[in-house]
């Protein structure tokens, strides 16, 4: 039976272990942080619970097809259901829009826009839902190896009808004319940390998949996904070791020997690193010319995705106002977009509110309410910080003051019993995120499919990557049809183990 070691419990890491597990390996995870889930851990405080990172699911058959891959039942280890509305927009003049995903309320609510706007909504949802099918069969779900697995005649010409060379802004923009509609349908792609400006257009399927899709909540809210998987792992008997920092990956004769954990060489067949891809590159792989093309100095130049400011707020009574997601636009989105990216901290931020207490009471005190405010910030290679107390107490107070302008949650301030704060400085200590790039590499054209890093790195033997800094990309669906490339290219080289 081969050993594989997996260093790091992201949600790709534990995935990518329950998979292997299930075709006979040995599989052992190794994870710096005392709990596993990377970003999708949990804090707790003074009785109120919040998830860390993600908090919107979408594609939820991804998220049901990990336990089905290992000939479980979904419905035995978690419970989802579905969310509608899906979400509240607030905008800077008081506007509000709660957006569902059923098609009477939705064609009545595009209507009170213009008819127009309806039929433009319906023709993006068709067009885009088209070029969705073919980045899905073609891009998405297959595993770039070696130069003709892009460079063919069919794929090129696939890549062709991705039209993927606008913006998503603008490609939402011949659809439809309302600006509060074109902002609605192209924000998501800070969802990948990228802006709805410049990023490829392909990203405009991102509110197409919400609405077609929905949006789930699982109760115990995300990380009650980890903690499903978690008990399908002691089922399955993965071996996790939390607390523990790999400090190499360890190669011979360029191929994979083990990792070097305290000092002592672990060995192993095969490793698969779920730590994120620039971070492992430049600091586990110690010997520079045997990671080519993946130089320091490519490593520093490549895109990185943007940055998040966090507060996790314990709130003394139910926020009556909100919904589970809700969004703020700055009065000044398109400045916004430009200061995220060029390395501005936000002065009028766009923000996203997540109350997931709405659903799941038992995560806050009865009556009260655990919010998680999410701001879009540059990451540290445009913006380092330094993230000390004098900064983080400066950026709070902004970002108070500005939902109190809202008039979205009057007098928060007041209300706050516990509170916890989470800066691009934690997310590259704690997580080692590149440049506290929350999303990982921007998956600018040149950082996606073949062009991003792979799931198999070729030059040395029995190496293999999984997570948001590879192919496909971030965002939990993602990075879980990440795994399932990563162990399938696993096995198409070592074969189902006995
Ligand atoms: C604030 C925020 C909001 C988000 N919102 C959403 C959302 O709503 N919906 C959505 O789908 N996605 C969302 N995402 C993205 C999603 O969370 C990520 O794409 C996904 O969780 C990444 O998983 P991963 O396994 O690639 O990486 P990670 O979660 O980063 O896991 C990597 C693991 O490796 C460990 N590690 C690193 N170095 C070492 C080492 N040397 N030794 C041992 N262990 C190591 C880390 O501690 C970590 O546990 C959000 C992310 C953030 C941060």
């Amino acid at each position: 039976m081969k050993k594989i070691l997996i260093i790091g419990a992201g949600i790709a890491g534990i995935s990518s272990a329950i998979q292997l597990r299930a075709q006979g390996y040995d599989v052992e995870i190794y994870e710096k942080e005392s709990t596993i889930g990377g970003k999708m851990s949990q804090i707790q405080s003074k009785g109120y619970t919040f998830d860390v990172g993600p908090t919107i699911l979408m594609m939820p058959d991804v998220y049901k097809e990990v336990f089905k891959l290992a000939g479980k039942n979904p419905d035995d280890y978690i419970t989802m259901t579905q969310i509608n509305p899906i979400y509240s927009v607030f905008y800077s003049n008081h506007d509000r829009l709660d957006v569902s995903t059923d098609l009477v309320d939705l064609i009545k609510f595009l209507e009170g826009i213009s008819e127009k706007d309806a039929l433009g909504y319906m023709q993006y949802l068709s067009e885009i839902y088209k070029r969705y099918l073919v980045a899905k069969d073609h891009f998405i779900e297959k595993s770039f190896r070696k130069p003709t697995d892009f460079y063919n005649p069919k794929t090129l010409l696939k890549a062709l009808e991705l039209k993927t060379f606008d913006s998503a802004y603008h490609a939402i923009s011949q659809f439809v004319k309302d600006d509060r509609l074109r902002k609605l349908l192209s924000f998501q792609t800070l969802y990948i940390g990228i802006s709805p400006y410049n990023g490829p257009s392909i990203y405009s399927i991102i509110p197409m998949i919400e609405m077609i899709y929905g949006i789930w909540f699982i109760k115990g809210g995300m990380y009650g996904y980890v903690q499903g998987l978690s008990k399908l792992m002691k089922e399955l008997g993965v071996i996790v070791h939390t607390e523990t920092t790999v400090e190499e990956i360890v190669i011979e004769n360029k191929q994979v020997k083990g990792i070097r954990v305290d000092g002592q060489l672990i060995e192993a067949d095969i490793v698969l690193t779920n730590a994120d891809f620039p971070y492992a590159m430049k600091n586990l792989i110690k010997e520079e010319k045997l990671r080519k093309p993946y130089t320091d100095a490519k490593i520093e130049k490549m895109d990185y995705s943007c940055s998040t400011f966090m507060m996790y707020l314990g709130v003394d009574h139910k926020l009556d106002n909100l919904n589970v997601h809700n969004i703020l636009f700055s009065p000044d989105f398109d400045g916004n977009i430009s200061e995220i990216f060029d390395g501005t901290l936000p002065k009028d931020p766009s923000m996203y509110f997540y109350c997931p207490a709405k659903l799941d009471p038992s995560l806050a005190p009865k009556g009260k309410e655990a919010l998680y405010v999410l701001v879009p910030i540059p990451n540290q290679k445009t913006f380092e910080g330094p993230w000390d107390e004098t900064q983080i107490q400066s950026y709070r107070r902004l970002v108070l003051d500005k939902i109190k302008e809202s008039g979205m949650i009057p007098d928060l301030e007041a209300h706050i019993e516990t509170e916890v704060i989470l800066t691009p400085k934690d997310w590259n200590l704690r997580y080692n995120a590149h440049y506290g790039a929350t999303f990982g590499l921007a998956p600018t054209l040149m950082q996606s499919n073949y062009y991003r890093p792979h799931n198999t790195f070729s030059k040395i033997k029995n190496l293999y990557f999984t997570g948001s800094s590879v192919h496909p990309g971030a965002g939990v669906p993602i990075v879980l049809t990440s795994a399932k490339l990563a162990v399938g290219d696993i096995l198409a080289d070592h074969g189902k183990q006995k």
